[in-house]
């Protein structure tokens, strides 16, 4: 079986609504579920501002029906050094900032969603090993960035980096199925600027192509679509995904045996047990 899981990153209080409304009807007509990356505060006119009750009341009513998984993103989504060529709202912060941030951020989003929050997304998929420490301490179930990600080995947080952008969903679960035997996920990560609707010229798809998109995914016999936590229930291990990115970068000629577009839940050598991988 592959695994898909979409992540749409921003939905806040000052976030494009009709692509989010387009995206949750896409979903229910589906009965598919998705992660949404959620920032608890936004910076109005030099002002935090929390995501609000009346705001974020489509969003609620999604988690309530099991159409959402609402995950933490970041604190008020700004840059810690606005000069700095690698965005973060992390990396380098002290211990007691991240996790003042980290506390006061998952707190608001339990109040508004009135269920735990288990996932952290940081922006621009940047953190450090002072953020997995707080997640680890604090309970988090699953971090979801990019590939290079800090870790903890014997941990409990679940690694689940982001793996295809939209555009490369064909490829990814093409090159899925050659490690079928190996359980891989693919996490497609989504941005309300991919959409149409959103009047941006940045957009690569439309509310109508992503409903169709999903129609023709629920259809494929060994494709199932999760939420990020619920795949961080059934992970093997905390950083599988991390070790197989190190093999990747450190021995080229493993790197032409391993995935790029997914990771594997289980050891990419059972995947060559099978006659479809040499195909
Ligand atoms: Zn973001």
């Amino acid at each position: 079986m592959i695994t898909v899981a979409f992540r749409l990153d921003d939905p806040s209080e000052t976030s494009n609504q009709t692509v989010e409304a387009g995206i949750l009807d896409a979903l229910r007509a589906n009965r598919a579920s998705c992660t949404f990356a959620v920032i608890p505060f936004r910076l109005v006119n030099g002002q935090r501002t929390p995501l609000s009750a009346e705001r974020a009341r489509p969003l609620v009513d999604a988690a309530r029906e099991g159409v959402i998984e609402p995950s933490l993103h970041g604190f008020v989504h700004a840059r810690i050094h606005p000069e700095a060529a690698q965005p973060s709202e992390f990396v380098g912060r002290s211990y007691e900032d991240q996790r003042t941030m980290i506390r006061e951020g998952r707190a608001h989003l339990e109040s508004v969603f009135g269920k735990p929050v288990v996932g952290f997304v940081p922006p621009w998929n940047s953190y450090d090993s002072t953020t997995i420490r707080i997640l680890e301490e604090a309970g988090f179930k699953y971090v979801s960035a990019g590939w290079r990600a800090p870790s903890k080995p014997h941990g409990q947080v679940k690694t689940l980096p982001l793996t295809v952008h939209l555009s490369e969903i064909p490829q990814a679960l093409d090159e899925a199925r050659r490690f079928i035997k190996a359980r891989p996920v693919i996490v497609v990560v989504m941005h309300h600027y991919d959409f149409e609707e959103s009047g941006s010229d940045q957009a690569s798809t439309s509310v109508p192509e992503f409903a169709s998109l999903l129609s023709q995914l629920i259809c494929q016999s060994d494709v199932k679509l999760q939420t990020l936590a619920e795949i961080s229930g059934f992970m093997a291990g905390p950083e599988l995904s991390v070790r197989q990115h190190n093999v990747r970068a450190i021995h080229p000629l493993m790197a032409r045996f391993l995935p790029k577009h997914c990771f594997l839940n289980a050891s990419p050598w059972r995947a060559m047990l099978t006659k479809k991988f040499f195909q």
